[in-house]
């Protein structure tokens, strides 16, 4: 898509992130085949590795390698190899997008911000001159109060529209949703070595299966959304499209629907060019904006997770400036989070006392591996194990979390809901056979502790998350 910009902003917060949350953003690798009659040649496909590195100043996790010939064939057994030319390995990152995020929010809280989690703006209050707050509502009391402020900003994602018209409600959509579903399967089931391209047999789009664990995750799709904005889920259609894109690219597989653990869907919001007109939908470019509404709403919208540091950056920039004209308020000095490693970042003294006392705990690699990702907080759930041994148990023999994390996370990390914690604080509802479902009761009972829920309410939470595992099936 020849978008320069972005991709050198992407690379150079990658960078950022992969030094400044270390714990959570790791380096993946890529192959990209190349086949025999491809549109884009071995030439086209090396001379875009060598500008994706460039993009990236040459500090990327590592550079491109081309590989000829049987060197393709041998980076790669499971893939088609009638007709492979030749493949390329190049370097991208992966995350744990919601812990990513929480560590933004912690890090944010730890410098003196007060975050809440289901809050919702209701209203925009003005002073009769200018905008003055919002109306809120707590979805999870149901009170409703006023905040004032004298910058608001929205940043509400795919419902940026629907809250800048709660102040202008005449005014044109910015935003043009489209949804992403990927399906989660067994690894072995869809073995590759790195992150491998599949390209669509039916309308020649490019998708990843993406090795993660014991787990490979398939998608994702890219399609006009004009549904419910709570509710976007992985139908039928978009689970055959993944599949028959991935066994058309892995032809040993035979993927099914019965090898599917879970499905997931987003909504990406991306900021709709002027007379953006017809256009297919991963050719909206992923470039962010930022709106200045007539009731004096500022808005951001679009952009990726990779450069929403950067995206807050700038927004903060243009509030500061907003604060010193309007009420000569001059902000403190130059943001400094691109340098600042987020709230929990452990040094290898931390690392190194985590993975000895879950040596000493018996723990497998695979809650180690979950523990790390809490960073500094590792060892604080290690030391809830000390204080009541029976929280250093499994959630269950298959699930790699151990009770000590689910009070953690009630107690630290604003879950508020057994949902919360499945599907945002751990991976279980993505990557546990029954996605945790036979566990939710018991992550009901320790959550019930830490916040008073009786027993009609454990049901009620248990009940939520079945519901919202009943709904990522609707495939079916
Ligand atoms: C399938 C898919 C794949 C993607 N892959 C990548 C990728 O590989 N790399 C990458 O960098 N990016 C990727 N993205 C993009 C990235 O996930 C999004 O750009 C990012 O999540 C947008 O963040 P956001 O904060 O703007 O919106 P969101 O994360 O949606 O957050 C908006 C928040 O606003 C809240 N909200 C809504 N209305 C209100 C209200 N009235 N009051 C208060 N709060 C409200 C919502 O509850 C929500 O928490 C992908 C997106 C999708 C959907």
């Amino acid at each position: 898509m020849f978008d320069f910009h972005l991709v050198f902003e992407a690379c150079r917060e990658r960078r950022r992130l992969l030094m400044n949350a270390p714990h959570l953003v790791y380096p993946q690798a890529f192959t990209f085949p190349v086949y025999k009659g491809d549109d884009n040649g071995v030439f086209m496909i090396w001379a875009g590795l060598w500008t994706y590195d460039t993009l990236a100043l040459f500090r990327n996790v590592r550079n491109h390698r081309m590989h000829l010939g049987d060197s393709a064939r041998e980076i790669e057994k499971n893939i088609e190899h009638e007709g492979l030319k030749a493949a390329g390995v190049f370097y991208d990152c992966s995350t744990d997008d919601a812990r990513l995020t929480l560590a933004f929010l912690l890090s944010a809280v730890n410098a003196g911000a007060t975050c809440v989690n289901y809050l919702e703006a209701t209203d925009l209050l003005s002073d009769g001159k200018r905008l003055s707050g919002i109306h809120a509502a707590d979805k999870s009391t149901g009170v409703e109060f006023d905040i004032e402020g004298k910058v608001v900003v929205n940043a509400a994602g795919p419902w940026a529209d629907l809250v800048c018209k709660l102040g202008e409600p005449d005014i044109p959509d910015k935003l043009v949703l489209t949804k992403g579903s990927h399906i989660v399967v067994p690894r072995g089931r869809a073995r590759t070595e790195n992150a491998v391209p599949i390209i669509s047999p039916s309308d020649k789009r490019l998708m990843f299966v993406i090795p993660r664990g014991r787990f490979s995750l398939i998608g994702t799709t890219d399609t006009y959304y004009n549904g419910d904005i709570d509710d976007p889920f992985a139908t039928r259609k978009d689970v055959e499209y993944i599949l028959e894109a991935a066994n058309h690219a892995l032809p040993k597989s035979h993927l099914d629907m019965g090898d599917i653990i879970s499905t997931y869907s987003g909504l990406r919001p991306l900021a709709m060019k002027e007379g953006g007109g017809d256009v297919r939908e991963s050719s909206i470019s992923r470039e962010h904006r930022i709106y200045h509404g007539f009731s004096g709403l500022l808005t951001i919208a679009g952009g990726k997770l990779t450069t929403a540091r950067s995206m807050a950056e700038e927004m903060v920039d243009v509030a500061s400036r907003n604060l010193e004209r309007e009420y000569g308020i001059r902000e403190k000095g130059p943001c400094i989070t691109s340098t600042r490693p987020v709230l929990g970042t452990p040094l290898q003294e931390s690392i190194d006392r985590t993975k000895a006392f879950s040596k000493e705990m018996r723990f497998d690699d695979e809650i180690l591996c979950t523990l790390l990702k809490q960073g500094t907080d590792a060892l604080e759930v290690l030391s809830l194990c000390d204080r009541d041994g029976s929280l250093a148990e499994r959630l269950s023999p298959e699930i790699p979390y151990i009770k000590a994390q689910v009070e953690f996370a009630a107690r630290n990390e604003m879950a508020l809901t057994v949902t919360d914690f499945m599907v945002r604080r751990s991976e279980i509802f993505y990557t546990a056979t029954d996605q945790g479902v036979s566990a939710a009761r018991g992550v009901a009972d320790i959550m019930g502790k830490v916040h008073g829920w009786d027993e009609k309410e454990k049901v009620l939470q248990t009940e939520k998350y079945v519901d919202t595992v009943t709904r990522s099936r609707r495939y079916l």
